[in-house]
């Protein structure tokens, strides 16, 4: 099968093809990053305009690259949630518009599926598997009982790692979006501001950054007032180990509680070194497999949701037209309907 796939959920523009849910054909990806730097974050208003921008030709572009004839393609997914929802709005235009005059089905596809997915783009999966996405939005531990079978078993109750990661370094100095600036200033740090592991009660798989963040605000801000600067280094590398120790901690915890046969990572924060690191020295301590996708699929991109749109292709089950942008769209309630 060939499907072509669309995401546009926040401010990356993509485009891909992915043949049989696994083989890349091309991934085009546009990222708007330069444009939003100049706010802080990201604009929606701003998303959606640069989205319409760039659509049109990205289609013609993935196809052509692909090899792929259009009248060949098997059908034509698209990020349906969640995300901003002008900018999700943009890519469900395309799509319905290129499923129509092409006479091929729509696949609306979840987001968050998709960066887990990304996995399948690297290797064979096997289950039951459980997946850490890390991601701008999302801080979760999605148990996956077998191919396509979302529970959500541990979700942060406030801010999602990526947005504490780009919170901490605009109180350090660094430009939007602050997550690499933060890892890179922990790996060079000399020293360490010792700073709050957050575990909730005994057994949650929930998770818990204001506090943190708070802590490292607090720690800065005290510093100040006694006259003092703290070398802004050795807070990255105190909020970095406080954040990995407990995301380690608690998947590895999860994988053996679920009897898990491979550990996916996924999401922005999956390129951290310091989090790369402490999972890959502990999963191979523990022998638990560990799967990581290269950069270009843990961001934003459409291969991703390409591989999460062949599951629900090769049960048949396709979204309707009329099917609607949906920023609140439930993971669990997206998974397959029946065995494939
Ligand atoms: P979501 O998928 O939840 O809707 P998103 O797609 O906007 O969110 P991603 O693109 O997956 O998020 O990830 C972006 C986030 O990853 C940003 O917050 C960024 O700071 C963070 N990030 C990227 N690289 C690193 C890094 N090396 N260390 C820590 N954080 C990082
Ligand atoms: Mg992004
Ligand atoms: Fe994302």
């Amino acid at each position: 099968s060939y499907i072509l796939a669309v995401e546009t959920s926040c401010d990356e523009t993509s485009v891909a093809v992915v043949k049989d849910g696994h083989v890349v054909l091309s991934n085009l990806i546009s990222s708007q990053v330069e444009t939003h730097k100049a706010f802080g974050g990201v604009v929606p208003e701003v998303a959606s305009r640069k989205h319409v921008e760039v659509i049109t030709l990205m289609l013609e572009q993935a196809i052509e690259q692909s090899g792929i004839r259009p009248r060949d393609l098997s059908a034509i997914a698209v990020t349906q949630g969640p995300g901003l929802v002008g900018a999700l709005l943009v890519g469900i235009v395309a799509a319905k518009t290129l499923a129509m005059a092409l006479g091929k089905p729509l696949i609306g596809t979840h987001h968050i599926a998709g960066h887990i997915y990304a996995n399948r783009l690297v290797r064979e999966l096997q289950y039951p598997a459980m997946a850490l996405v890390v991601s701008g939005g999302h801080t979760e531990l999605v148990h996956l009982e077998s191919e396509g079978k979302f529970k959500l078993i541990g979700r942060t109750r406030d801010d999602a790692v990526g947005e504490a990661y780009d919170k901490v370094a605009r109180a350090l100095g660094c430009p939007y979006p602050g997550g690499p600036h933060v890892d890179r200033m922990a790996s060079e740090a000399e020293d360490v501001v010792p700073l709050p592991r957050v575990w909730l009660e005994a057994g949650s798989y929930d998770f818990s950054l204001s506090g943190l963040k708070s802590a490292v605000l607090n720690a800065l801000n005290q510093a100040k007032m006694r006259g003092e600067a703290l070398e802004p280094s050795a807070v990255a590398r105190g909020f970095q180990e406080a954040v990995v120790e407990v995301l380690v901690e608690k998947a590895v915890r999860a994988v053996r509680e679920y009897g898990s046969r491979q550990l996916l990572l996924c999401g922005g924060v999956a390129a951290n070194r310091g989090l790369r690191a402490a999972l890959q020295e502990r999963c191979a301590k523990e022998g638990l497999e560990l799967v990581i996708p290269p950069m270009e699929y843990c961001t934003d991109n459409a291969a991703m949701i390409g591989a999460a749109a062949y599951l629900k292709w090769i049960r048949g089950e396709g979204t309707d037209f009329d099917a609607k942008a949906d920023p609140g769209l439930s993971l669990e309630a997206w998974s397959v309907q029946s065995e494939a």
